[in-house]
């Protein structure tokens, strides 16, 4: 495997371009990124610059304010970043924002009343023990819990 660039003669036909760090690279407009990615290294002091819209645009920095102006593929990096532009119909994200439709609206509910624990409790069987009492408090609760049940002759 040969290293050099491979070159190809000006007969034969389409794109041949020149690499923008060495007048002596033809290149193959396919092959320009490839060979840029090899011939790039090699000429890190030439102050050349890359197309932000085509890595294989290189020229000079006074060339390429000039150039990004110019680019043949600055309309397609355009409509990339602008897809309000695009005339296709597509589902962008950001057209899926805004209100989102709901058929049930909680303020139409039933109007209920504020849920109170202890009055939940004290209509029904249960043994209401608050936790974090004294053991002697616990106790004398659990016996009028008991009295409770008692008086409703659950047991
Ligand atoms: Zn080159
Ligand atoms: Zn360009």
């Amino acid at each position: 495997m040969s290293q050099e660039p491979v070159k190809v003669a000006p007969s034969d036909k389409d794109d041949i371009l020149i690499c923008p760090f060495d007048e002596g690279h033809s290149i193959l407009r396919s092959r320009m990124a490839v060979h840029l990615v090899r011939c790039a290294p090699n000429h890190h002091g030439s102050k050349k610059v890359n197309c932000p819209f085509n890595i294989t645009h290189i020229c000079t920095i006074t060339e390429m304010k000039i150039h990004v102006n110019n680019c043949p593929n600055r309309s397609a990096f355009e409509e990339f970043v602008n897809p309000d532009r695009l005339t296709a119909p597509c589902m962008l994200p950001h057209e899926m924002k805004g209100e989102i439709k709901c058929s049930e609206n909680w303020d139409d509910g039933p109007d209920d009343p504020t849920y109170n624990p202890s009055a939940n409790c004290a209509g029904k069987y249960l043994i209401c023990n608050p936790q974090g009492n004294p053991p002697a408090v616990r106790r004398q609760i659990r016996d009028m819990e008991r009295l409770r049940f008692q008086r409703n002759n659950k047991f």
